[in-house]
């Protein structure tokens, strides 16, 4: 039997899914790793790497096997130092590695230390920090060892990045052995069942409780457990004593929802969008709305590089650097221009970003996204750190228009799904446009591309990133374009 803290972690957030990752796990959906996942993973190590620089005399304990790396911690113990990735296993097979694990000459214990990568210590279901290292301190203790205090290490939100990295400031020790104390009796009860359900061969796999939940909240596994809910069901428009009054009449597709059954106007519209299995599309509000854009239409959309790590001057931990943009501009002729930014290097990537666009951008003309609140966001950013930029960005904000909007309440079609995201959008109306054979398809896979483009020193290598981050990019606003050019012909 083998508990790790990875294990317990998915316990928490459910023990169903945990079972059937473990026992079944040909059956087991949500294995898969992404590649925003991927890039979580290494940021994780990043930090840990930043880490590990405030105790020099730490000793890496690394090797695949992890029997072989108990041993080495067991060694390594005696010289009562400073242990990165020490790991442990109790007898009852609770397992961990340890970021940081060192001796206290004052107090004579071991000092537990869990690195993460946030800007703050998370109690919430999918993170629980104190209860991540509550199970650390339980197993070590297990193993024969005295914890003294325990210390999870979070990024600072309040650093801002100004020449070298300032260790001392980037991070932030919060001491939570108390904290521990408090949740300690709770964490070994559930320590307990987890071992339990692992024995287990078989559970009730007819239900699982997040069937009275919003479809949002459920994970991949919902279907194993629920094969009579459709892919699109009630729960993607009800929630709450509704949704509840449906499970319990076993109404699970909203084709099946009685037609007086009380609903709030957006909630009948979405229902009646799958009775009738047709668009539902108001001409005059979308003809009013876009009666009242300004042209030249500027289609704008950035692509930017997330860290946990500031890599500039001026950012903070966790934020987001702009590095590219795709911009097409259409006439009220119906004429089409496009252009485009891709930094080449880190150093004046968003001051020759924001070069660039000032001279594409003039000062008339509505400005599409597609979700505001993500350029909007940027464009603030990038005032704030260039400050002579602040009122260009201020204004392009004025200017904005969010093309979303139209696929929220005016132009509903059965194929959307309930969705306005411009990946169910496309396909549908514009269905000659395709992400599907580009080398990078989406945003995480445009900032990987982006890092491995500033980080390699093989031309050719860098020329064919570039063209597929330029490709990707321009795709994007191309989309809004032919999107646009749909509702514009009504
Ligand atoms: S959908 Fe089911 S299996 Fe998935 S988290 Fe919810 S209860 Fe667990």
């Amino acid at each position: 039997m083998k508990l790790t803290k990875t294990d317990f972690k998915k316990y928490l957030i459910c023990p169903e899914c945990l079972w059937l990752e473990k026992k079944k796990p040909e059956e087991f959906k949500g294995g898969e790793i992404t590649d925003f996942l991927k890039k979580l993973i290494k940021d994780g190590y990043e930090v840990e790497d930043k880490v590990q620089e405030i105790f020099p005399s730490g000793v890496f304990l690394d090797d695949k096997e992890d029997e072989v790396l108990i041993q080495k911690t067991k060694e390594e113990l005696k010289n009562k130092g400073t242990i990165f990735q020490a790991t442990f296993k109790s007898e009852r097979g609770l397992f961990l590695k340890v970021d940081v694990f060192k001796f206290n000459e004052k107090t004579k214990k071991w000092d537990l230390y869990e690195v993460k990568s946030s800007s703050e210590i998370k109690t919430d279901l999918q993170h629980n920090h104190i209860k991540d290292i509550a199970f650390q301190k339980i197993t070590v203790e297990e193993c024969g060892l005295e914890v003294g205090n325990s210390y999870i290490v979070h990024l600072n939100r309040d650093y801002i990045r100004k020449g070298d990295l300032d260790l001392s400031k980037l991070f932030v020790f919060e001491e939570v052995s108390e904290k521990i104390d408090e949740v300690r009796e709770e964490v070994k009860l559930q320590i307990e069942s987890a071992l339990e359900l692992l024995k287990r061969d078989a559970i009730n796999t007819s239900f699982c409780s997040c069937l009275y939940k919003s479809a949002g909240q459920r994970c991949d596994c919902f279907s194993y457990f629920n094969p009579q809910v459709p892919e699109y069901s009630t729960a993607h428009i009800l929630r709450g004593k509704k949704l509840q009054e449906l499970i319990e009449d076993n109404i699970f597709d909203p084709k099946d929802i009685p037609e007086d059954f009380e609903l709030t106007d957006p909630q009948r519209i979405k229902v009646q969008l799958q009775k009738i299995g047709r668009p539902i599309i108001d001409v005059i509000d979308i003809q009013e709305t876009i009666g009242k854009l300004q042209y030249p239409l500027y289609f704008l959309d950035y692509e930017t590089l997330l860290k946990p790590i500031p890599v500039l001057d001026g950012y903070n931990p966790n934020s987001q650097l702009v590095f590219q943009y795709s911009l097409h501009i259409m006439q009220k002729d119906g004429t089409l221009e496009h252009f485009e930014y891709l930094a080449k290097d880190l150093e004046n990537s968003t001051l020759g970003l924001v070069k660039s666009l000032k001279e594409n951008i003039g000062k008339v003309g509505s400005v599409l996204v597609w979700y505001e609140p993500f350029e909007k966001t940027r464009n603030i950013e990038l005032g704030k750190l260039h400050p002579e930029y602040a009122e260009f960005f201020k204004d392009i904000n004025n200017r904005v228009y969010d093309l979303m909007k139209i696929f929220k309440k005016d132009y509903l079609m059965p194929e959307f799904k309930g969705s306005a995201s411009i990946k169910k959008v496309l396909p549908v109306l514009v269905p000659e446009l395709s992400y599907k054979s580009l080398n990078v398809q989406d945003g995480t896979m445009a900032m990987s591309a982006w890092e491995e483009m500033l980080n390699t020193n093989d031309k050719e290598k860098i020329i064919q990133l570039r063209k597929d981050l330029l490709t990707y990019c321009e795709l994007d606003t191309k989309a809004m374009v032919e999107i646009f050019k749909v509702v514009n012909s009504l």
